[in-house]
């Protein structure tokens, strides 16, 4: 397994194509193709983390937070991420990075933050939208089951826990060969009439390509025919924020102590009516303040999130009991989801790589 292949698992799950178009996820540093003995996981990467890496003899660490977002104009010692690549490049470890990509996923850090709070029934608080394309082709009866096989091979027909997801009505298909074609069904020349099936499926975006060439190697015709339309769709895949409720109501205070004792923090800071029932939570993980109308719209009776301004504190007065949780507080029962979500993925293909949490805290923000 090289360094890329384990990107490759992560963006899965997590595509990069879902990211914050600003974001940089992915590999900030090492070889892509260099061979994986060992993995570590943190939130953050840190001049501690890679040390605690080049310990424990692990030659990739996963963060969620990426090393470079901003352009370095220099690498020295002088600063955070200037010693961290210096660190990481003297001792030869690799830095993945899945950031805003895994925010956006389902079972990505919002939905790590719901699993860590109990939760139930978990859905993404703003759904994304146009994420989706519609594929639509015509096939001689023949060829249908081959063609669908390989477009959903390819990525296509993926509904939720679904997938192989097609419709297919019959009709007939016309045309007419110049001199220069072959056509698989009558002769170049004539006007031909065929018996074919529509067959119509779903595929994110950025499949579009793959799923296209597989049709084109699977379809029979010379030439065959298809069109990819836009959507609307509503994802059940990719979002921001989640919203879930209660296993049973509880009261706004007896929600915080228990927010504390899952997230193991000291102090939280919130705004809200204390009388307050809190049965549906709306959360994020990490900075999320500006979701705070799509958590009123869903029903919320609280918003846990992170990085939350005095203003806005001031804006949910009357509407929502707001919290804010902490920024790594929320965000780190994510690097147990991406310890799970690489093992897994390593387990199908190369199963002697360990993959464990690094056991040093990367919170720089203490609590007087
Ligand atoms: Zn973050």
């Amino acid at each position: 397994m090289t360094v890329d292949g384990v990107r490759k698992i992560l963006e899965e799950k997590a595509p990069r194509q879902i990211a914050w178009e600003r974001d940089n996820t992915g590999l900030q540093s090492g070889d892509p193709g260099a061979r994986v003995r060992g993995i570590l996981v943190a939130l953050d990467p840190t001049e501690a983390v890679v040390a605690e890496a080049v310990r424990r003899k692990r030659n990739l660490i996963v963060t969620h937070h990426p090393l470079l977002f901003r352009p370095l104009t220099s690498v020295t010692p002088r600063s955070a991420a200037g010693r961290c690549l210096t660190a990481l490049l003297a001792h030869d470890v690799a830095l993945l990075a899945a950031h805003t990509n895994l925010d956006f996923a389902s079972g990505g850090t919002s939905f790590a933050l719901a699993e860590a709070i109990g939760l139930a029934d978990v859905r993404f608080l703003r759904s994304a939208m146009q994420v989706q394309k519609k594929i639509v082709t015509f096939v001689p009866p023949a060829a249908v089951e081959n063609v669908c096989d390989a477009m959903a091979d390819a990525g296509a027909g993926v509904i939720g826990n679904y997938d192989h997801c097609f419709f297919r009505t019959e009709g007939t298909g016309t045309f007419r060969g110049n001199a220069s074609a072959t056509p698989a069904v009558g002769r170049a020349g004539r006007h031909e009439r065929v018996h074919e099936i529509k067959i119509e499926t779903v595929v994110p975006a950025w499949k579009v390509p793959q799923v296209i060439d597989a049709l084109r190697r699977a379809h029979p015709y010379e030439e065959p025919a298809f069109d990819i339309l836009p959507t609307d769709n509503i994802s059940t895949e990719y979002g921001q924020g989640v919203v879930g409720t209660l296993p049973r109501p509880v009261g706004l205070r007896l929600f915080l102590r228990a927010v504390k004792r899952s997230l193991g923090t000291g102090a939280l800071r919130y705004a809200g009516d204390e009388r307050a029932v809190i049965r549906r939570v709306a959360l994020c993980g990490g900075s999320g303040a500006d979701l705070t109308d799509d958590a009123v719209a869903a029903g919320a009776d609280v918003f846990v999130t992170a990085d939350i301004t005095y203003h806005a504190f001031h804006a949910a007065a009357g509407k929502i009991a707001l919290v804010d949780a902490g920024h790594f507080e929320t965000e780190f029962p994510v690097v147990r989801s991406l310890v799970r979500m690489i093992g897994a993925g390593l387990r199908r293909r190369d199963g002697t790589i360990p993959v464990h949490q690094a056991t040093t805290s990367t919170n720089p923000v203490l609590y007087a």
